[in-house]
């Protein structure tokens, strides 16, 4: 099992007439174990209340990951993607339940009828912009989250974030046709499309961005395109959307395989691997650019070489 050491920052600076926080350091250690958990970090005190009997204030972070641990992929939420599974920093009067918990957007609590706790109400007027310095603890802390895991040799890792804002077209270019949960063809505007198809947009396929170790071998995905060059073409401007333009095949050459770079990339569909395959509706796929003669070769498997980064697609239906 891999054991993760991260150093957070838990609390901010902060001084009025009510309330008085000092910046203070957390060192968390856990062990990546299968499956979805949450860490939770002891409360640790970082201040007092001086308008509630002078209370000591705690606090703790906490954030979900999920690893995959036979295919080495460990999956944790972006910074801003704000989810009950997100970085949330909970604070609260020690001895009390009256807690907050801060998201990247809010601060909730646990009575669900009501706003405010009677004694913990830091997004007040009594404690003005304490919610921001809030966010910005476990903003920082959750980018710090991101580094550390990606410096974990040997994983592959993946960031759930919000889609990409497109333009009108490149939206309507990347919407794709369903018919009986099987892969028809990309949105045509100017077709009439029957009752039993169903429109898919990129919000429902959507998972992140991922992050493949160097080296680390990627397949095509058998009749992902049907028509490779359209479809490869909006594709690839999720990745470039993500990452910039792309100017080269992410397996370059790999194996003494002769690219085709000089007719232009695609945003190929792979899956880890050596083996091409057809996949299940529902899968997990990523997009890598990649030339067109690797796109349209089905029989060699790649390699991450010239890129790194890719786009994560969720519920992939085939
Ligand atoms: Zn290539």
């Amino acid at each position: 099992m891999k054991k993760i050491d991260i150093s957070f920052t838990l609390s901010p600076e902060y001084k009025n007439q009510f309330v008085a926080i000092q910046k203070t350091e957390f060192s968390l250690s856990f062990e990546l174990q299968n499956g979805k958990h949450r860490i939770e970090t002891t409360p640790i005190d970082i201040g007092r209340l001086m308008y509630f009997n002078n209370s000591v204030l705690q606090a703790q972070l906490s954030f979900s990951y999920e690893f995959d641990a036979e295919h080495k992929i460990l999956t944790v939420g972006g910074t801003g993607y704000a989810t009950k599974d997100s970085m949330h920093l909970t604070t609260f009067p020690k001895g009390t339940v009256e807690y907050c918990h801060q998201d990247y957007l809010h601060c909730t609590i646990d009575d669900e009828g009501s706003k405010y706790n009677a004694n913990w109400n830091y997004t007040t007027q009594m404690t003005p912009n304490l919610e921001e310095l809030f966010i910005a603890i476990i903003k920082n802390a959750n980018d710090t989250l991101i580094e550390t895991i990606k410096q974990q040799e040997g994983l592959t890792i993946r960031v759930k974030t919000d889609p990409p804002k497109l333009s009108p077209e490149d939206y309507s270019n990347m919407l794709t046709v369903y018919k009986e949960n099987k892969f028809v063809s990309m949105y045509d505007p100017n077709t009439d499309y029957g009752d039993s198809y169903s429109i898919i947009s990129i919000e429902s396929i959507w998972g992140g961005i991922v992050t493949f170790t160097y080296g680390e071998n990627f397949a095509n995905v058998i009749g992902s395109t049907p028509d490779p060059h359209i479809a490869g073409k909006s594709w690839i401007r999720l990745w470039e959307d993500q990452y910039g333009i792309a100017t080269t095949c992410t397996s370059l050459n790999y194996n003494n395989f002769v690219c085709n770079v000089s007719s232009g990339l695609v945003g190929g569909h792979i899956i880890l691997g050596t083996v091409a395959k057809v996949m299940p509706a529902g899968s997990d796929v990523y997009i890598m650019p990649i030339c067109t003669a690797h796109n349209n070769n089905d029989n060699v498997y790649m390699a991450a070489l010239q890129y790194l980064g890719g786009i994560w697609l969720k519920n992939y239906l085939n």
